[in-house]
């Protein structure tokens, strides 16, 4: 039988990110034991890295912005592929959740009359993004981790243990969820200074984990962003959703090779900056798509008159959604039109004084300065579009955040459906509050209706910790595989076949070399010992980057339009008939000895859009996506 440490907790949250702090405030709150578990340390995740702001449409800079209006421009940023139901809930809990955060004490930047301040950001009609400068998910963080230490005082106050209610457990990672007769029983992981294996017995799981970006070669994403939750629940037998929409944000670094891809947040351009071409020309204003033609500035004046009249001014088209923009630099870049190292200029130095820029974006400045050695006061940045963040994930339930798993939950980037094919800047961070509570609400709710708690076998521990000790121990002698170099090619191969641009043909190269990989992996050899071992810890990983690429691949090539983050040079047109169309991921063998069982894509129609929300919508603009039939119903079509 395998040595493990046990642990028993009424609810386990995977991932210390901002999904997963607000599911063990909430899980603590109902009353309920909870496990925060993290692989980095604890405050290490995506939230703290997110720079321009939380979108929630309080109206405090412009009073016409409401939860209707924050629900349109959602939809139409996903291209109406969104789960409807999860962004009316968001559009309509954001406010409270923010609001809720500064009574624990969190401090947003003000407006001149005390107000929460927002910023602009693409494809927010209005100024919308709370923010602290540009270290928001930062203050969002920490908060969180206040609020979550008072609330162990309390704990201590009446039970006199800290940790009586709500016990973290950092550099710890989760390699396995246990099942009994289909249910969650548990989760299986290992201490990564020590190596040695822990379980926690559970009949409530919330996997937090993130996003899956350390599957592409240049990207805004850490180390840790392999794809964990995406993997752990399709072999607990969950399904994902929308895959193919990878979100490469169009303002990465491009210059020196070592930072290439690390983010230049939106706010940049929220802010005032432009994007130029190396002929100076704000190259943007060519590429306004038909469907939000009319919607957007036509000139440069009056896009630059919109930052301090919005009411009677359109937007810029810097600011379109990000899939726009970053199709738009990919194309100036490839007609030679880029800047010195492979990207285009974005410029705010000439256009805001230098003490407002290190105001405002005081992490910009520093980041350009430290690692560019570019002062962005004085001349313009070199940006290009990087790999950033996965609209695709765990399908759940809108309202209680829960899997087709019982016991099995999901919220923040691992979930899916709340984007569509595209997520709004800013949208996130909402997200893993609206959701992250959610979450935390539907697996309270699954533990107190339980009558009996499932049991964790033996036989599911045993092979758990085989399959995670199998690189210390591959099957063929003499072939030995290195887990850097496989994370390597997998990396290169997603960036060149399946990234911003794709076509079948090179989709399909990708799944050649996702199936070498996969065969390739069962041979890969660690050295050494359990202790501290990196080269081990990205062994384990590796099998998540690999089932989460076969998925980011095969509905790529089998989603035969263009829609959002998902851009198929042979397939250039949105199609009306794939707008309602999901393609949902799923593994056909959960057997937990499968090192990386097969995925499987099958097409899966979404439930028709609540009529009142469908009539938040003129008919004209719904029928740049929706065919002739959906909108039979709708009343501008019946008079
Ligand atoms: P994360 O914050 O990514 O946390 C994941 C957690 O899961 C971590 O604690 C990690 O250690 C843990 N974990 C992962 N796998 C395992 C495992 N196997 N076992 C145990 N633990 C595990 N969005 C916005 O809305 N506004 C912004 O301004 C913004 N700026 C951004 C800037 C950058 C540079 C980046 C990278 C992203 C930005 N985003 C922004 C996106 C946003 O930050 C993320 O989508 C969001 O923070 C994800 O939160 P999460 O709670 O889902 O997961």
């Amino acid at each position: 039988m395998t040595e493990v440490e046990r642990h028993g907790y009424d609810v386990v949250v995977i991932g210390a990110g901002g999904a997963g702090l607000r599911a063990v405030i909430e899980a603590r709150q109902r009353g309920l034991s909870v496990a925060v578990v993290c692989k980095s340390l604890f405050g290490k995740a995506h939230t703290v890295m997110a720079e321009g702001g939380c979108a929630a449409s309080m109206g405090n800079v412009n009073s016409g912005d409401n939860w209707q209006v924050h629900f349109r421009d959602t939809m139409r940023g996903g291209k109406f592929l969104n789960n409807w139901r999860m962004a009316e809930l968001h559009a309509k809990e954001a406010p409270d959740r923010v609001w809720e955060l500064e009574t624990y004490g969190a401090l947003f930047d003000r407006t001149e009359d005390g107000r929460i301040s927002q910023r602009n950001f693409g494809g927010h009609t209005y100024p919308r993004l709370a923010h602290v400068g540009d270290r928001t998910g930062l203050e969002l963080i920490r908060t969180m981790q206040q609020k979550i230490v008072s609330l162990q005082q309390e704990d201590f106050a009446e039970h006199g243990d800290y940790e009586a209610k709500i016990k973290v457990f950092a550099e710890c990672t989760i390699t396995e969820l246990i099942t009994e007769e289909g249910r969650i029983a548990g989760a299986f992981g290992y201490w990564r200074e020590t190596g040695r294996f822990i379980l926690f017995e559970a009949p409530a799981v919330v996997l937090a984990t993130g996003g899956i970006g350390k599957s592409f070669k240049v990207t805004s994403n850490s180390w840790e962003y392999t794809g964990d939750g995406h993997a752990l629940a399709l072999r607990a037998g969950a399904k994902l959703i929308n895959m193919e929409f990878v979100q490469f944000h169009p303002t990465g670094m491009v210059w020196p090779p070592s930072v290439k891809g690390i983010l230049v947040t939106e706010g940049v351009r929220g802010d005032g900056g432009v994007l130029k071409n190396s002929e100076e020309s704000r190259f943007m204003f060519d590429y306004v798509p038909d469907v939000f033609k009319g919607q957007y500035a036509d000139s440069e004046e009056e896009a630059d008159r919109w930052y301090t009249d919005a009411d009677n001014n359109r937007r810029t088209p810097d600011l379109l959604p990000r899939d726009e923009v970053a199709r738009a630099i990919n194309s100036e870049v490839k007609a030679g039109r880029g800047s010195p190292h492979g990207g285009v200029f974005l410029d705010i130095a000439s256009r805001l004084p230098a003490e407002e820029i290190k105001r405002k974006l005081p992490s910009m400045y520093h980041q350009f300065k430290e690692l560019a050695d570019v002062d962005i006061t004085k001349e313009a940045m070199e940006v290009g579009p990087t790999c950033h963040y996965v609209m695709g994930g765990i399908e759940v339930d809108p309202d209680t955040a829960s899997s087709s798993v019982p016991g099995l939950f999901a919220a923040g980037e691992c979930s899916g459906g709340m984007h569509g094919s595209n997520r709004l800047g800013g949208n996130s961070l909402s997200d893993l509050l609206v959701f992250g509570r959610r979450a935390g609400l539907g697996a309270s709710s699954y533990v107190e209706s339980l009558v009996e708690r499932p049991a964790v076998a033996d036989a599911a521990v045993d092979s758990a910790a085989k399959l995670a000790l199998s690189p210390f121990d591959p099957p063929e002698e003499g072939v030995e595989e290195n887990p850097y170099t496989l994370q390597v090619e997998l990396q290169q191969a997603m960036n060149d076949l399946v990234g911003i641009i794709r076509k079948a043909e090179e989709i399909e190269q990708a799944l050649g070399k996702i199936g070498e990989i996969k065969k390739r992996i069962r041979n890969v050899t660690v050295e050494g010992h359990r202790q501290f071992n990196p080269g081990w810890h990205l062994a384990v990983d590796l099998r998540n980057m690999v089932m989460v690429s076969e998925c980011v691949a095969k509905a790529a090539l089998k989603r035969t339009e263009s829609r959002g983050g998902h851009t198929r040079d042979d397939y250039p047109q949105l199609d009306a008939e794939w707008r309602n169309k999901l393609l949902v991921c799923s593994v056909s063998d959960t057997d937990s000895d499968a090192a990386v069982p097969a995925i499987t894509v099958a097409v899966q129609e979404q439930l028709p859009m609540r009529q009142d929300l469908v009539e938040l919508f003129e008919l004209e603009e719904l029928e740049k996506y929706y065919t002739g039939d959906e909108l039979s119903g709708h009343p501008a079509r019946k008079e």
